[in-house]
């Protein structure tokens, strides 16, 4: 039953209760000026509002519903266990199917540890990273997001930034000072502060594919450099896969390039809370209770996450990727004929497998900045436009757009049609 309320009634009595009525920023669709719309219902690529209102959703819980909402296989292993129990705050043999599969998937990590958040993961990595070579410097790339830690959050001022400033108030300046960033697929900075700083530098983190500037997609050869001169350096390089991981293929990007670490989320909890960070034997078994490296956590690998993950997962290893690379392939080939038919030059299109995103933006370069300098009145028009008829893209150019194995070529077509419509309006 759909509820006698509206999304406006509702964020205005969160309000009362809630910092700015939400509690994760970009649900409040400040970027795109409206306000946010309740969801009530999610199933396979439709999510409908508290209204009643149906949405085509490009979202998929950030990157996480990569086999649509509600799928019923995942849904009737989570009512199973709900049976059996939540939370044992102890072990239980979810854990061991759960790692036998994420280690079948990527044939570098050797050890894996779960914990609540992708956040929390980086956080244990990049401690891990600092332990294993004693070594206090980070190398990030701007743009690039690996949850809200401190000590990377942080944007450059120029390609090789001598000046850090904090993204966030409440970061001490001392708090990222060991952290070093430099321009995402630049190659050559990456080379000269490996020159200057190379036997100080604990770990390079990077998501190999960027999703949250934008999709940017690495170019040729930047991958395989970061492995090389970590490699030369003894740096420890890490993969954020929190998006990536299960995105493009039964694995990561990192079966090709061989990091040391690797992060995983979203997908791999199958829509539970979950984070992942798993490696080389090494550097891993530096965690307590082997090592003296601290990590704990109360609801760590819970039943219920773990369940609604391995259900997500054996059925991923069932199904053919191409799938959702073909509709993909549709989406770009649609968008692409509008903004040659319109003459539309501004607008940016940008796909990496199923991760795609549009800017509008004058400059032909996509780099850390474009998200930020783009058009971001023209992105909300176009936002609004496509809401009103019924396609939930993410509320801001930064995210990316997803698509799952539950959308068909009928929401894909109905899609083109309404972004030809905005342009056919304008
Ligand atoms: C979402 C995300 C994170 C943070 O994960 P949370 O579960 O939100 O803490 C880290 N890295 C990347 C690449 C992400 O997309």
């Amino acid at each position: 039953m759909i509820k006698e309320t509206n999304s406006s009634a509702l964020f205005a009595e969160a309000q009362e209760h809630l910092v700015g009525g939400v509690n994760s920023p970009v649900r409040s669709f400040r970027n795109v000026g409206i306000e946010p719309i309740y969801f009530h219902k999610g199933e396979g690529p439709w999510l409908t509002s508290v209204e009643g209102r149906k949405f085509i959703d490009y979202v998929l819980g950030w990157g996480t519903f990569i086999l649509g909402h509600s799928d019923n296989d995942v849904k009737s292993e989570i009512s199973k266990q709900l049976e059996l129990g939540v939370h044992f705050g102890s072990c239980h043999e979810l854990e061991i199917e759960f790692a036998k599969i994420i280690k079948k998937a990527f044939k570098y990590i050797n050890k894996i540890r779960v914990v609540n958040s992708g956040t929390e993961a980086v956080m244990v990595a990049v401690r891990l990273a600092r332990a294993f070579t004693g070594r206090k410097k980070i190398l990030k790339f701007s743009g690039n997001y690996h949850g809200h830690v401190d000590y990377l959050l942080v944007s450059s001022g120029s390609g090789l930034a001598t000046l850090n400033i904090p993204l966030s108030k409440g970061i001490p300046l001392e708090f990222i000072n060991e952290t070093i960033v430099v321009e995402y697929n630049d190659t050559s900075a990456l080379e000269i502060c490996f020159d200057k700083y190379g036997d100080q530098i604990a770990a390079v983190i990077v998501e190999p594919v960027a999703g949250n500037m934008g999709v940017v997609p690495p170019k040729n050869g930047f991958l395989k450099t970061l492995r090389e001169v970590t490699k030369i350096y003894n740096s420890v390089l890490i993969f954020d896969e929190v998006i990536t991981g299960f995105r493009f293929e039964f694995g990561g990007l990192s079966n090709e390039y061989d990091p040391d670490l690797v992060i995983l989320g979203k997908i791999v909890g199958g829509g539970l809370p979950i984070g992942v960070v798993g490696g080389k034997e090494e550097i891993m078994n530096l965690l307590v209770p082997i090592g003296d490296v601290y990590h704990a956590g109360t609801f760590s690998a819970n039943p219920l996450t773990l369940i609604a993950g391995i259900a997500t997962l054996r059925k991923l290893m069932q199904l053919n990727y191409t799938y959702l690379e073909e509709l993909a392939q549709i989406f770009e080939e649609g968008v692409i004929s509008i903004k040659n038919r319109f003459n539309n030059g501004k607008m940016k299109f940008n796909r990496y497998g199923s991760m795609m995103s549009i800017f509008f933006n004058d400059n032909e370069v996509i780099d850390s900045r474009t998200a930020y300098n783009s058009d971001r009145g023209m992105y909300s028009l176009f936002y609004k436009f496509l809401l009103e008829r019924g396609v939930y893209l993410p509320p801001s150019p930064f995210e990316s757009i997803f698509i799952s194995f539950s959308h068909t070529i009928n929401e894909i077509n109905y899609t083109i049609d309404r972004i030809e419509e905005f342009f056919i309006n304008m």
